[in-house]
């Protein structure tokens, strides 16, 4: 089987999995407790807070653990105006993922003046005009670090500086969830990464909150997370996330240049292909990891079918009504429309993947198209 799905989720590192295991079977307590253990497993939360937050240039403080990167998204959104007086200006991407998305319609039902940053034909927002929707009552802008459906890579420290200048108030929070360990680090307020896209297990994700913004729980309850995200704190699998990106941090050029060259391989090995598209930015400019591209005349949803028998499993898109005909909000954010939009892949790596991968995903589709396209025509 071949697994180019990484953006969905990756697969659990041995030694993330190790530290799971021991935190479960042997170190289960709760580090709220007060006997020795549990006062020692508190050291180790804290460690692994530290480890974390070291990776965001972060103070320790300045970070909670979540439960994943939508309740980091959820967190940030609704936190931090929770924290701030009446309703006004509410920026985000049109192209923002469903966590970030939905939580800006839900504030939009709340009477907040939602606007969506354009974006151009690569899924990177356009700064002119982000710049034109800055008002004086702008409150928060939420832009995404990397766009996980075409790799485009957004330059949040320009877009920082801009929202500073301009409307030295308003808050810019970063999804960072397909960006965190793989781009370097940005400047904003609130940033939002989750364990699962990088090796760690699922339920645990992270949000960094800068010094002096304000941000009030989501959850509350019994005060973990000084009081910023009530419940039991999920050692286990913070304890792996920070196993996951200590060894990202040790292995990162190594595992950017093998992504980056499985990533070349498979698109020089499709552009060779009739009728294929590249939905995103040049291989060379956007994230190492994600490629998307469309192949005219084909059905995506089909085509993601025949070749998950074969053994190759991709995607179509994120969970964004991608599977209602032309409803892909991304895309069409990006402009592809049409033929190209219903012929959309998104095919996504890790350092767990080979060029040999590439080279046998590729004959795999090219097979699977041409037998769809024939089947098309008759
Ligand atoms: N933001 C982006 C850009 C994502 O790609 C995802 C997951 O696909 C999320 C947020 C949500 O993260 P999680 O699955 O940890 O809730």
């Amino acid at each position: 089987m071949i697994y180019f799905d990484n953006s969905a989720t990756t697969a659990v590192l041995p030694e993330a999995a190790e530290a799971a295991r021991k935190y479960m079977l042997e170190r289960y307590y709760n580090p709220a407790a007060a006997y020795a253990p549990a006062v020692q497993l508190e050291r180790d939360v804290s460690a692994a807070r530290a480890n974390i937050a070291s990776k965001l240039n972060a103070d320790p403080a300045e970070l909670i653990f979540t439960s994943c990167g939508t309740e980091s998204n959820n967190t940030a959104i609704f936190g931090s105006l929770k924290a701030m007086h009446g309703s006004g200006r509410v920026i985000i991407s049109a192209v923002e993922h469903p966590s970030v998305y939905e939580a800006a319609t839900d504030l939009k039902e709340r009477g907040y003046d939602v606007r969506l940053a354009p974006v151009d034909g690569t899924g990177k927002v356009l700064a002119k005009e982000l710049a034109e929707l800055l008002t004086p009552d702008t409150r928060l802008v939420s832009i995404m670090h990397v766009n996980n459906e075409s790799g485009a890579i957004n330059d949040i420290d320009a877009i920082y500086s801009l929202i500073k200048k301009t409307v030295p108030d308003a808050l810019l929070h970063v999804d960072g969830v397909q960006a965190f360990m793989k781009e370097p680090h940005v400047r904003c307020d609130m940033y939002s990464v989750s364990g699962h896209k990088l090796h760690a297990p699922k339920g645990v994700g992270a949000l960094f909150i800068k010094k002096g913004v304000r941000v009030k729980p989501y959850l509350l309850g019994g005060g973990q997370e000084s009081g910023m995200r009530s419940g039991t704190t999920n050692a286990p699998a913070i304890m792996a996330f920070s196993a996951a990106v200590t060894d990202y941090s040790e292995h990162r050029a190594e595992y950017r240049d093998s992504m980056l060259a499985v990533k070349k391989r498979l698109y020089g090995n499709l552009m060779r292909l009739r009728d294929v598209r590249l939905n995103g930015p040049d291989p060379d400019h956007g994230a190492a990891h994600i490629l998307n591209v469309s192949f005219l005349g084909v059905r995506g949803e089909v085509l993601l079918n025949a070749l998950s028998e074969k053994g190759l499993l991709v995607s179509t898109g994120s969970a964004c009504a991608a599977h209602k005909r032309g409803r892909n909000r991304i895309l069409n954010a990006m402009g592809i429309l049409g033929e190209r939009q219903d012929g959309a892949i998104r095919f996504s790596f890790s350092h767990y993947n080979t060029v040999a991968e590439a080279d046998a995903a590729a004959q795999m589709i090219e097979d699977q198209v041409g037998i769809l396209r024939r089947f098309r025509r008759r």
